[in-house]
């Protein structure tokens, strides 16, 4: 699939393929005050189209900020990003971002807040309010259309989030550590929703995460990079059918790799710094 057909597929419903992101040499240095903080350093590798990675590292490893590269909206110090084979030179729309806080206007109703993805695109306002009921059951929130932020709890206005982020059916999905904010509990659901949606759609996800578990429980593929200058350690596929249960996180092979990549990320100094 050419890059102008897959940015040119608005049309709502059936699911848009996932594309192919590649990182080739990626480094990235930022500079303010007269200050360098060099936050990535050869980042090189590729997630295929419909895969979902997660990208496992440290706080201030420079996981967020590879995120920002991938969409176009930062330009590396070095290196390049393809998507499809094409060099990202501009920021990159055909995709979702979900981040850590759920950021929804409070005085807009859930419904609203999700049809702000339409308004800034102008997509149809009557197909995309169909879509945006659709994705509220799919994603379980279905009868809070008309409440407000206020009255949706943590895991419901994320819920909320990521249907405006998968209102334009994008082949891509950045999501930058979702989840953390969130209980255990509602975090446990969540994750399993995520990978229900995901199998569903088969876009290209890079999931953001700093917990070992939730990578493998939903990941094709994990990078796991080290402190600050992020560089990429490792890269496991995992070799677990899904759908995944939490149960499958008690495999053996599924504990020794969790255990494998604590070690590679303890001997990398990922635990003995703060930032
Ligand atoms: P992570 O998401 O893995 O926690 P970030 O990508 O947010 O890491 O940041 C990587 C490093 O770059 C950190 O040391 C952070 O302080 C620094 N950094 C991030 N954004 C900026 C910025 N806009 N200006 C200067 N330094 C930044
Ligand atoms: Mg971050």
């Amino acid at each position: 699939m050419t890059l102008q057909k897959a940015a040119g597929k608005m049309e709502f419903g059936a699911g848009a393929i996932g594309l192919s992101i590649s990182f080739e040499g990626i480094a990235h240095t930022y500079e303010a005050d007269h200050t360098r903080t060099q936050a990535l350093i050869d980042i090189n590798f590729t997630a295929g189209a419909g895969e979902f990675i997660a990208l496992l590292g440290p706080s201030g490893c420079g996981k967020s900020t590879l995120l920002l590269i991938a969409a176009g909206l930062a330009r590396p110090s070095a290196g390049r990003v393809l998507i499809e084979g094409q060099p990202v030179t501009k920021p990159f729309t055909d995709l979702g971002f979900v981040f850590q806080d759920a950021t929804l206007l409070e005085w807009r109703t859930a419904l609203r807040n999700i049809l702000i993805q339409a308004e800034a695109r102008g997509l149809d306002r009557v197909a995309a309010e169909v879509r945006a009921r659709e994705l509220m059951v799919q994603t379980g929130i279905a009868g809070f259309e008309n409440a407000f932020p206020a009255q949706l709890s943590g895991g419901m206005r994320q819920r909320v989030s990521i249907c405006r982020a998968l209102l334009h059916n994008p082949p891509i999905m950045l999501m930058d550590e979702p989840f953390g904010a969130l209980d255990a509990m509602t975090r446990e659901q969540m994750l399993l929703d995520t990978q229900r949606i995901w199998m569903e759609g088969r876009k290209t996800v890079l999931f953001v995460t700093h917990d070992i578990p939730e990578a493998v429980l939903l990941a094709d593929k994990i990078v796991v990079l080290g402190p600050r200058p992020g560089r990429v350690l490792k890269i496991y596929e995992i070799d677990c059918a899904r759908p995944r249960s939490i149960n499958d996180l008690s495999r053996r092979d599924l504990v020794e790799l969790q255990q494998e990549i604590r070690d590679v990320l303890r001997e990398s100094g990922a635990f003995s710094r703060t930032a």
